[in-house]
């Protein structure tokens, strides 16, 4: 993880003043630490989930390249409107409104084992709301594996009230 974090991009009051944003892109762009990164964020989970559940938009990039990797599917967990078939559809909370993702009921077969993966845990409304979407469809959530934790914004805790505790939460860097 040291070749990951040395790319690490950090913007402060990005997108709002007082809000210290932590920017992967420069990860993405420099193939050895995304192969790094792509590696890392399933292993912890490794024989334990056939599918990635990659939050838009960064979840995707990490998904793919993981899925690459370990030889897992993909399941897109969409922003609301993107799915052109039936969806399953949850709302998470943001700082000013709601939000929704979604996905494609049926993509998957009843069971199959999730991981969700994304780059980033702040609150755990955006994992939260792809986990309640993977219960909802018949999947199993494998657990939920991102880059980035953000400690003082309780995510972790939220997803533990929210799941009793049954969700495995993993995190490559933690501030
Ligand atoms: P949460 O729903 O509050 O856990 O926020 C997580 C979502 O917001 C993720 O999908 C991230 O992409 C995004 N996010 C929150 N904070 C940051 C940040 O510092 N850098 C990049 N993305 C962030």
């Amino acid at each position: 993880m040291v070749l990951v974090e040395s790319r690490l991009a950090v913007i402060p009051d990005f997108p709002t003043p007082g809000i210290l944003f932590r920017d992967l892109t420069p990860v993405f762009a420099d193939g050895p630490a995304f192969h790094a990164l792509a590696e890392a964020i399933t292993e912890p989970f490794a024989g334990r989930f056939e599918h990635l559940g990659g939050v838009e938009a960064r979840g995707f990039l990490l998904a793919g390249a993981a899925s690459v990797l370990c030889g897992a599917g993909v399941l897109p967990v969409r922003k609301a409107g993107k799915l052109p078939r039936a969806v399953l559809s949850e709302e998470y909370a943001l700082e000013y409104g709601t939000a929704a993702l979604e996905v494609h009921e049926g993509e998957l077969p009843p069971g199959s084992r999730v991981l969700i993966v994304d780059d980033v845990l702040a609150t755990g409304g955006t994992v939260g709301a792809a986990a309640r979407l993977v219960e909802r469809a018949g999947w199993v959530v494998a657990g939920i594996s991102v880059a980035i934790e953000l400690e003082g914004l309780g995510g972790r805790e939220a997803l533990d009230r929210a799941s009793g505790g049954a969700y495995e939460v993993r995190s490559l860097l933690q501030y």
